[in-house]
């Protein structure tokens, strides 16, 4: 039986890096970038006002209040994809919008509720301004925000919901990513029948292949369910031999056990697989395999949904982001306080899901799910996290956990 860690080695150690192609950048989310994101340009891109009222001097208006106003000369208009071209003077004011680029000559812009227009007898447009203003009041200068040639992302990082704003300001209307690692998925279990059949005595539905599908896809790979195998040692070894060359990663679920129909390991071995590990203290997940045949990575996880989701958020998920090249490749992890005592297992570690939320007081709290079993998968349904706990480690109410968050 090897350690978590040890696991994780042995993995990193196997995992291959995949090539890099070009894709649109909206299809990019959860896709690990193959390039760092630089700036081309400032950003604001000039001067820019933040308020629609009255660009002009602040030496005009110094001694400007509600009772005296200041008046100013309107000597034109700025507006966003528009700016004003000329050079302000003494007694003068601008128009201006907001997003649209300060004039020459002015430094500050009142805003509009500060502020009152009307026309002279003349016909000119006038403004009177009812408070004084700071200089740089309301202006946003020209590379404030960002300037051209930062870097604002790294290769590796992953992308997301909230990068694509920055991604698109800067022209990145395609991005170079990892190629998506292809992956096929294998239940086994002559007990299995599709999720839209009804099951029979005897028998329950598929939940893993379609649940580790969507695991796989959520980390940038793309997955191919495969057919359900019974518990039948050469239907399982010919279908693996067939999803030899179509796939990068082979997940294979159920029968890595000691039991009689337990076929899994027998079958890899006989195809000559190179088995990595096939024990890991760890639970749920204490038979999990990993495996190579010729450079595709097999892993075959046990069948209970619960173990599978365990094992793949901590080894599948870590090997699929390895091969992209993500920086973190692990899940996020950080601490949080227990509500209910828990007792940790004999001689394994144990990442049991949980759910975290913040209390009144602000502090993360685990509340452990009502959990009977590593086939619990109702009560998964609601865990946001996994919560590290020590081998024969007890630990109170209140005390302080590790938790990975999902
Ligand atoms: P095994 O690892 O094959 O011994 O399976 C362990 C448990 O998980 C058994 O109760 C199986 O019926 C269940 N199981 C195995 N494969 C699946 C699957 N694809 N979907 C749902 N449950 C499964
Ligand atoms: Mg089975």
């Amino acid at each position: 039986m090897i350690s978590i860690s040890e696991a994780f080695k042995i993995i990193k150690r196997e995992t291959f890096s995949i090539d890099v192609e070009t894709i649109d950048l909206e299809e990019s989310i959860g896709r690990v970038l193959a390039e760092d994101v630089f700036t081309d340009m400032d950003l604001p891109p000039f001067d820019r006002s933040q308020m629609d009222g009255f660009a002009l001097r602040t030496k005009d208006v110094e001694e400007a209040n509600k009772e005296k106003p200041i008046k100013l000369k309107i000597i034109g208009e700025s507006v966003a994809g528009k700016g004003f071209d000329g050079k302000i003077k003494r007694s003068e004011a601008v128009r201006i919008m907001t997003g649209a680029r300060i004039p020459d000559g002015t430094d500050a812009v009142q805003k509009k509720e500060l502020a009152r227009e009307f026309q002279n007898e003349n016909n000119e447009s006038l403004v009177e301004i009812f408070a004084p203003t700071k200089s740089r009041q309301n202006i946003i200068k020209r590379g404030e925000e960002i300037k051209k040639g930062a870097k604002v992302f790294a290769k590796g990082e992953i992308i997301n919901d909230q990068m694509i704003a920055a991604l698109a300001s800067f022209g990145y209307a395609k991005v170079k990513v990892s190629k998506k690692p292809r992956v096929a998925i294998l239940a086994t279990g002559s007990e299995i029948v599709d999720i839209r059949q009804k099951p029979k005595r005897d028998q329950i539905r598929n939940s893993n292949s379609i649940m580790l599908k969507v695991f796989a896809e959520n980390c940038g790979a793309e997955a191919e369910v495969l057919p359900i195998v019974k518990d039948e040692i050469q239907n399982l070894k010919s279908e693996i031999q067939n999803c030899h060359s179509a796939c990068d990663v082979l997940i294979i679920s159920g029968g890595v056990s000691v039991g009689d129909y337990d076929f899994t390991k027998p079958a890899l071995r006989e195809l000559g697989a190179e088995i990595f590990f096939e024990k890991v203290s760890l639970k749920p997940g204490k038979p999990t395999v990993f495996a190579k045949l010729g450079d595709k990575l097999i892993f075959g996880l046990p069948g209970n949904p619960v173990s599978v989701a365990v094992t793949f958020y901590l080894f599948v998920r870590f090997a699929l982001l390895t091969m992209q090249g993500a920086k973190n490749c692990e899940l996020n992890s950080g601490f949080a306080v227990l509500d209910v005592p828990i007792k940790g297992a004999k001689e394994r570690d144990s990442f049991l899901p949980v759910s975290v939320e913040t209390n009144k007081k602000g502090i993360l709290t685990v509340k452990t799910l009502r959990w009977s079993s590593s086939s619990n998968f109702i009560a998964f349904a609601r865990a946001n996290a996994l919560v590290f706990v020590s081998k024969n480690k007890i630990y109170e109410a209140g005390s302080i956990v590790k938790i990975a968050l999902l």
